[in-house]
């Protein structure tokens, strides 16, 4: 059976504009409701949200003696406003796992709870060359010496407690998104771009007249960067969990941003592989583009199912991104792959 046609103009419009909706996790509603809203246009699809904020989307399949669901995330990296400093700026906490040189430099948006949205950027506490000399480039960058540079008037504790913020507010960075000859680059394509992948093929398969040979479950997590993610929200029946996230791509890795890649084992331990074999045969069968790889530093929503009690098969694929968890990038090709394996499944 051939494969329906993916429309690749959704895919990067719909992408670029979730990428553009702030979600630090803790705050992810504002992307879980851009994503219900394109998921609208499928009146195949069942839309319901669990207690704890995600996204859960049922769309009933010719057969329903095996269900099945598919995750990806769309919360990000971010962080949350830590104390307010004696000049006014802003100390921070971060929210998931990445270094403070990789936003060193960034806008951000305060979203401050008692007022209105703020701009700043994201800078270490002694950044300039002409005060700070060699302090710049060799002191190690930690909590206590980065900071929020707010753009409003204030030099004090008091004058930014008037502009509305308050510790725990949420800070969000700026994801600069740019699409170039096909290539991606963005702030949390981890995993706006699985998320991305989900919803094209969605479309592909409504568009095709087409529905999923089992019932399936869309989850679309909004904890997966604290680790907890789709820990809740898969259907106890469900019996095989495919997650759809990232592929770590540098130095050692077999993946890069023109395949999708299926994931065999990362921090959490193998992956089932008996449905990771059935991925491989979909993948050879439609001779998609891709890698088998290992993650050495990661873990996925597929895992937190496991480690919650799911008890699921659960297998990885994703687009290879480059540079993850710091300034992104992929390639359309690797977007397609993904989400031409994901259609292959929903219709296997
Ligand atoms: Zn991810």
């Amino acid at each position: 059976m051939a494969l329906p046609t993916v429309d690749s103009d959704f895919l990067l419009s719909f992408l670029s504009a979730l990428l553009n909706t702030p979600s630090p996790t803790g705050l992810a509603e504002p992307a879980i409701t851009f994503t219900e809203q394109a998921l609208m246009a499928f009146p195949e699809l069942t839309l319901n949200r669990n207690r704890k904020g995600a996204l859960v989307a049922r769309w009933l399949g010719e057969s329903s003696d095996a269900p099945r669901a598919l995750t990806a995330h769309a919360d990000t990296l971010g962080a949350m406003v830590k104390q307010i400093k004696a000049d006014g700026r802003l100390m921070m906490t971060k929210i998931g796992s990445y270094a403070w040189n990789t936003v060193e430099g960034e806008g951000c948006k305060v979203l401050t709870s008692h007022g209105q949205p703020l701009r700043g950027s994201i800078l270490f506490e002694m950044p300039s060359h002409h005060v700070h000399g060699t302090k710049v480039n060799e002191t190690r960058r930690e909590d206590a010496n980065m900071e929020v540079r707010l753009d409003a008037l204030t030099i004090s504790q008091e004058e930014t407690d008037a502009l509305g913020v308050r510790v725990g507010d949420f800070i969000a960075f700026d994801p600069r998104v740019e699409i170039t000859s096909g290539f991606v680059r963005s702030r949390h394509l981890d995993d706006k771009a699985g998320v991305a992948c989900l919803v094209a093929a969605v479309k592909a398969l409504h568009d095709a007249g087409l529905k999923p040979a089992q019932t399936t479950f869309f989850h679309i997590s909004n904890y997966e960067e604290v680790g907890h993610g789709a820990a809740a929200g898969i259907p106890a029946d469900v019996t095989e969990l495919l997650s759809v996230d990232m592929a770590a791509v540098g130095e050692g890795q077999a993946s890069d941003e023109f395949h999708a890649t299926l994931c065999v084992k990362d921090s959490g331990g193998p992956y089932h592989h008996g449905l990771s074999e059935k991925l491989r045969q979909l993948a050879d069968e439609h001779s998609l583009p891709y890698k088998v790889d290992i993650y050495p530093y990661y873990h996925s929503d597929g895992e937190a199912f496991w480690r919650a009690g799911g008890d699921v098969a659960v297998a990885l694929i994703g687009p290879g991104v480059d540079a993850s968890h710091n300034y992104e990038r992929t390639h359309l090709d690797a977007l397609l792959a993904t989400t031409r394996w994901v259609c292959a499944y929903l219709l296997s």
